[in-house]
C-alpha cells in the first residue's frame, strides 16, 4: 500500500518548522500548507481511518469538538478580521478526495476575501498558498497555538 502523507505526519514528532500548532486527543492540529486564506488551519486524526462515519458517535463528538476548538481559537486570533468579531465565515471541510484519511480543514474567509460566495478550491494555486513569509507562518502558528483554550 502506497504510504500515506497524513499518517506520515502523524508519525513524526513535530519540527518547529512543520506548522505544528497542538497534539489534542483525536487529532493533531497544523497550519495549512495554503495560507491564501490566512490562519487555515488543518485537524489530522492520529490514526489512519478513511471516513468520519467509521469513527462512531462518540470519537465523531470529540473530533468535532476539536474542530470547533480550533474554530474559536482562529476567531480569537482575527478579531477584526470581519464584522462583529472574527472572520466573516469559517469553513469547515472534510473531504478526502485527494487524500483519505480523515481531516478537517478550518479555512477562515477574512473580510477582504476576493470570493466569499465561493468554497476555496477552485483558486489559482497561487493565491491558494498566499504569501506568508516562513517567519509570518511560525508567528501565526504560535499566536492560534496560544489561543487554544
Ligand atoms: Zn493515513
Amino acid at each position: 500500500m502506497a504510504r500515506c502523507p497524513l499518517c506520515d505526519i502523524a508519525s513524526r514528532s513535530p519540527a518547529p518548522d512543520s506548522g505544528h500548532i497542538a497534539a489534542l486527543d483525536q487529532c493533531l492540529v497544523v497550519l495549512g500548507d495554503n495560507q491564501g486564506c490566512p490562519g487555515w488551519c488543518v485537524l489530522i486524526l492520529r490514526e489512519h481511518v478513511e471516513h468520519m462515519d467509521l469513527l462512531g458517535v462518540p470519537r465523531q463528538r470529540a473530533v468535532f469538538g476539536e474542530v470547533a476548538r480550533v474554530a474559536a481559537a482562529i476567531r480569537r486570533v482575527f478579531p477584526t478580521s470581519g464584522a462583529g468579531g472574527g472572520p466573516v465565515r469559517i469553513n469547515y471541510e472534510c473531504l478526502g478526495n485527494q487524500v483519505p484519511h480523515v481531516h478537517w480543514h478550518v479555512i477562515p474567509r477574512h473580510a477582504d476575501d476576493p470570493e466569499p460566495r465561493n468554497a476555496v478550491w477552485g483558486w489559482e494555486p497561487q493565491r491558494l498558498r498566499g504569501d506568508l513569509s516562513p517567519d509570518q507562518r511560525r508567528d501565526l502558528a504560535r499566536r492560534i497555538a496560544g489561543a487554544m483554550t
